[in-house]
Protein backbone atom coordinates (compact mmCIF):
# COMPACT_ATOMS: atom_id res chain seq x y z
CA UNK A 1 0.00 0.00 0.00
CA UNK A 2 1.04 3.60 -0.33
CA UNK A 3 0.09 6.87 -2.65
CA UNK A 4 0.74 7.18 -6.24
CA UNK A 5 4.78 7.86 -6.27
CA UNK A 6 5.44 6.58 -2.63
CA UNK A 7 7.61 3.97 -4.65
CA UNK A 8 5.46 0.86 -4.50
CA UNK A 9 6.97 -0.27 -7.99
CA UNK A 10 10.58 -0.22 -7.48
CA UNK A 11 10.15 -1.80 -3.82
CA UNK A 12 8.17 -4.28 -5.69
CA UNK A 13 10.10 -5.09 -7.78
CA UNK A 14 13.09 -5.13 -5.60
CA UNK A 15 11.08 -8.06 -3.65
CA UNK A 16 10.25 -10.08 -6.65
CA UNK A 17 14.28 -10.50 -6.80
CA UNK A 18 14.89 -10.85 -3.50
CA UNK A 19 12.48 -13.38 -2.43
CA UNK A 20 12.10 -15.24 -5.87
CA UNK A 21 8.13 -14.43 -5.88
CA UNK A 22 5.54 -13.19 -8.98
CA UNK A 23 5.16 -9.49 -8.83
CA UNK A 24 1.81 -8.38 -10.15
CA UNK A 25 1.24 -4.73 -10.44
CA UNK A 26 -2.49 -3.86 -11.82
CA UNK A 27 -1.58 0.12 -12.80
CA UNK A 28 1.39 -1.37 -15.35
CA UNK A 29 -1.08 -4.22 -16.09
CA UNK A 30 -3.85 -1.81 -17.12
CA UNK A 31 -1.47 0.51 -18.73
CA UNK A 32 -0.63 -2.67 -20.77
CA UNK A 33 -4.28 -3.60 -21.75
CA UNK A 34 -4.32 0.54 -22.73
CA UNK A 35 -1.20 -0.20 -24.98
CA UNK A 36 -2.61 -3.07 -27.03
CA UNK A 37 -5.64 -1.43 -27.31
CA UNK A 38 -8.09 -3.78 -26.54
CA UNK A 39 -11.64 -3.67 -25.40
CA UNK A 40 -10.73 -3.19 -22.09
CA UNK A 41 -8.11 -1.18 -22.16
CA UNK A 42 -10.11 1.59 -24.08
CA UNK A 43 -12.30 1.25 -20.87
CA UNK A 44 -9.64 1.78 -18.78
CA UNK A 45 -8.14 4.39 -20.81
CA UNK A 46 -10.40 7.08 -19.53
CA UNK A 47 -10.17 5.99 -15.47
CA UNK A 48 -6.07 5.83 -16.27
CA UNK A 49 -5.92 9.80 -17.67
CA UNK A 50 -8.66 11.26 -15.33
CA UNK A 51 -6.77 9.56 -12.02
CA UNK A 52 -10.10 7.45 -11.13
CA UNK A 53 -10.20 4.01 -10.42
CA UNK A 54 -11.60 1.38 -12.82
CA UNK A 55 -14.19 -0.48 -11.97
CA UNK A 56 -14.03 -3.35 -8.62
CA UNK A 57 -14.94 -6.10 -10.56
CA UNK A 58 -12.49 -5.31 -13.45
CA UNK A 59 -9.47 -5.03 -11.81
CA UNK A 60 -10.48 -7.78 -9.32
CA UNK A 61 -11.18 -10.64 -12.82
CA UNK A 62 -7.81 -9.32 -13.45
CA UNK A 63 -6.05 -10.50 -10.12
CA UNK A 64 -8.43 -13.55 -10.23
CA UNK A 65 -6.94 -14.99 -13.52
CA UNK A 66 -3.13 -14.38 -11.70
CA UNK A 67 -3.85 -15.69 -8.43
CA UNK A 68 -5.38 -19.06 -10.04
CA UNK A 69 -2.91 -19.86 -12.01
CA UNK A 70 0.96 -22.08 -10.96
CA UNK A 71 2.98 -18.96 -11.21
CA UNK A 72 1.16 -17.67 -7.98
CA UNK A 73 1.86 -21.14 -5.92
CA UNK A 74 4.98 -20.18 -4.32
CA UNK A 75 3.94 -16.57 -3.09
CA UNK A 76 3.37 -13.36 -4.80
CA UNK A 77 3.88 -9.67 -4.40
CA UNK A 78 0.59 -7.08 -5.16
CA UNK A 79 1.52 -3.62 -5.92
CA UNK A 80 -1.28 -1.47 -6.02
CA UNK A 81 -3.86 -3.91 -5.23
CA UNK A 82 -6.06 -3.98 -3.43
CA UNK A 83 -7.49 -0.41 -3.72
CA UNK A 84 -10.91 -0.42 -2.18
CA UNK A 85 -12.49 -2.63 0.68
CA UNK A 86 -14.51 -4.10 -1.71
CA UNK A 87 -11.44 -5.34 -3.41
CA UNK A 88 -9.55 -6.44 -0.19
CA UNK A 89 -12.68 -8.68 0.54
CA UNK A 90 -12.81 -10.27 -3.07
CA UNK A 91 -8.76 -11.14 -2.50
CA UNK A 92 -9.78 -12.71 0.67
CA UNK A 93 -12.34 -15.01 -0.78
CA UNK A 94 -9.83 -15.81 -3.79
CA UNK A 95 -7.33 -16.70 -1.36
CA UNK A 96 -9.32 -18.58 1.35
CA UNK A 97 -10.91 -20.87 -1.30
CA UNK A 98 -7.49 -21.55 -2.28
CA UNK A 99 -6.71 -22.11 1.61
CA UNK A 100 -4.59 -19.59 1.22
CA UNK A 101 -4.31 -15.77 3.40
CA UNK A 102 -1.60 -13.11 2.91
CA UNK A 103 1.13 -13.12 4.81
CA UNK A 104 1.87 -8.92 5.14
CA UNK A 105 0.81 -5.65 3.97
CA UNK A 106 3.64 -3.10 4.17
CA UNK A 107 2.30 1.07 4.08
CA UNK A 108 4.87 3.32 2.30
CA UNK A 109 4.06 6.33 4.19
CA UNK A 110 4.71 9.97 1.69
CA UNK A 111 3.16 12.97 2.27
CA UNK A 112 1.35 14.95 -0.18
CA UNK A 113 3.53 17.26 -1.12
CA UNK A 114 6.31 15.03 -1.76
CA UNK A 115 4.17 12.87 -3.92
CA UNK A 116 3.17 16.12 -6.00
CA UNK A 117 6.66 16.43 -6.12
CA UNK A 118 7.62 13.19 -7.53
CA UNK A 119 5.01 12.81 -9.64
CA UNK A 120 4.95 16.30 -11.58
CA UNK A 121 9.07 16.06 -12.18
CA UNK A 122 8.85 12.16 -13.82
CA UNK A 123 9.10 12.00 -16.96
CA UNK A 124 9.28 8.52 -19.15
CA UNK A 125 10.98 7.36 -21.92
CA UNK A 126 7.95 6.61 -24.69
CA UNK A 127 10.38 3.31 -25.82
CA UNK A 128 11.42 1.42 -22.61
CA UNK A 129 9.53 3.06 -20.22
CA UNK A 130 12.52 3.73 -18.30
CA UNK A 131 11.81 6.64 -15.54
CA UNK A 132 13.89 10.39 -14.86
CA UNK A 133 12.95 13.03 -12.36
CA UNK A 134 13.83 16.85 -13.70
CA UNK A 135 15.30 17.55 -10.48
CA UNK A 136 15.96 14.27 -8.31
CA UNK A 137 17.88 11.89 -11.30
CA UNK A 138 17.75 14.70 -14.50
CA UNK A 139 18.24 12.87 -18.05
CA UNK A 140 21.33 14.23 -19.66
CA UNK A 141 19.66 16.06 -22.24
CA UNK A 142 16.71 17.64 -21.57
CA UNK A 143 13.71 15.39 -22.42
CA UNK A 144 15.73 12.75 -24.40
CA UNK A 145 16.61 9.67 -22.79
CA UNK A 146 20.29 8.74 -21.50
CA UNK A 147 19.67 4.63 -22.65
CA UNK A 148 18.38 5.58 -26.03
CA UNK A 149 17.97 8.72 -26.98
CA UNK A 150 14.07 8.22 -27.53
CA UNK A 151 11.90 11.41 -26.41
CA UNK A 152 10.67 11.66 -22.30
CA UNK A 153 7.53 12.69 -21.69
CA UNK A 154 5.14 13.38 -18.99
CA UNK A 155 2.56 10.42 -17.91
CA UNK A 156 -0.64 11.69 -18.89
CA UNK A 157 -1.61 11.28 -14.75
CA UNK A 158 1.32 12.46 -13.55
CA UNK A 159 -0.09 15.98 -14.49
CA UNK A 160 -0.79 18.20 -11.79
CA UNK A 161 -4.73 18.38 -11.79
CA UNK A 162 -4.74 14.19 -12.45
CA UNK A 163 -1.92 14.02 -9.24
CA UNK A 164 -4.23 16.09 -7.00
CA UNK A 165 -7.36 13.64 -8.12
CA UNK A 166 -5.27 10.61 -7.47
CA UNK A 167 -4.08 12.00 -3.72
CA UNK A 168 -7.95 12.47 -3.70
CA UNK A 169 -8.91 9.26 -4.72
CA UNK A 170 -6.45 7.58 -2.09
CA UNK A 171 -7.50 9.16 0.58
CA UNK A 172 -10.90 8.24 -0.16
CA UNK A 173 -10.88 4.86 -1.46
CA UNK A 174 -8.00 3.24 -0.16
CA UNK A 175 -7.41 4.40 3.44
CA UNK A 176 -10.07 2.87 4.82
CA UNK A 177 -8.37 -0.75 3.00
CA UNK A 178 -5.12 0.50 5.27
CA UNK A 179 -7.70 0.62 8.21
CA UNK A 180 -9.26 -2.46 7.06
CA UNK A 181 -5.50 -3.98 7.26
CA UNK A 182 -4.65 -2.29 10.38
CA UNK A 183 -7.57 -3.46 12.73
CA UNK A 184 -6.96 -6.89 11.72
CA UNK A 185 -3.33 -6.05 12.92
CA UNK A 186 -1.88 -6.96 9.72
CA UNK A 187 -0.44 -3.70 8.47
CA UNK A 188 3.49 -2.64 8.65
CA UNK A 189 4.51 1.11 8.23
CA UNK A 190 7.58 1.87 6.55
CA UNK A 191 8.94 5.52 6.12
CA UNK A 192 8.77 6.25 2.26
CA UNK A 193 10.66 9.34 2.54
CA UNK A 194 13.46 7.98 2.99
CA UNK A 195 16.12 6.82 0.26
CA UNK A 196 15.01 3.70 -1.51
CA UNK A 197 17.81 1.42 -0.29
CA UNK A 198 16.47 2.47 3.14
CA UNK A 199 13.18 1.70 2.23
CA UNK A 200 14.03 -1.76 0.71
CA UNK A 201 16.40 -2.77 3.65
CA UNK A 202 13.54 -2.20 5.87
CA UNK A 203 10.60 -3.87 4.11
CA UNK A 204 12.89 -6.98 3.02
CA UNK A 205 13.26 -7.45 6.65
CA UNK A 206 10.24 -6.80 7.80
CA UNK A 207 8.66 -9.76 5.40
CA UNK A 208 11.62 -12.19 6.03
CA UNK A 209 10.45 -12.08 9.99
CA UNK A 210 7.16 -12.58 9.10
CA UNK A 211 7.22 -15.39 6.44
CA UNK A 212 9.94 -17.01 9.49
CA UNK A 213 6.77 -16.83 11.52
CA UNK A 214 4.56 -18.54 9.15
CA UNK A 215 6.88 -21.16 8.78
CA UNK A 216 7.45 -21.47 12.28
P1 LIG B 1 -0.49 2.87 -10.44
O1 LIG B 1 0.52 2.63 -11.51
O2 LIG B 1 -0.54 1.78 -9.40
O3 LIG B 1 -0.39 4.25 -9.84
O4 LIG B 1 -1.94 2.82 -11.17
C1 LIG B 1 -2.26 3.69 -12.23
C2 LIG B 1 -3.76 3.76 -12.41
O5 LIG B 1 -4.29 2.46 -12.71
C3 LIG B 1 -4.56 4.22 -11.20
O6 LIG B 1 -4.60 5.62 -11.09
C4 LIG B 1 -5.94 3.63 -11.50
O7 LIG B 1 -6.61 4.39 -12.50
C5 LIG B 1 -5.58 2.29 -12.14
N1 LIG B 1 -5.49 1.21 -11.12
C6 LIG B 1 -4.37 0.54 -10.71
N2 LIG B 1 -4.65 -0.37 -9.78
C7 LIG B 1 -5.99 -0.31 -9.57
C8 LIG B 1 -6.89 -0.99 -8.70
N3 LIG B 1 -6.47 -1.94 -7.84
N4 LIG B 1 -8.21 -0.64 -8.77
C9 LIG B 1 -8.66 0.30 -9.63
N5 LIG B 1 -7.86 0.99 -10.45
C10 LIG B 1 -6.53 0.71 -10.44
Amino acid sequence: MGPPGAGKGTQAHRLEQDFDLSNFATGGMLREEVKNGSEFGKLAKECLDRGDLVPDDLVTEMIRMRLTKPESTDGFILDGFPRTVVQADALNEILADQGRAITAVIDIEVPDEEVIRRLTGRRVCVKSGHSFHTEMDPPKHEDRCDLDGSRLVTREDDRIETVRRRLKTYREKTQPVISYYEDLGMLRKVDGLQEPETVHAHVRALIATMRYEEAV
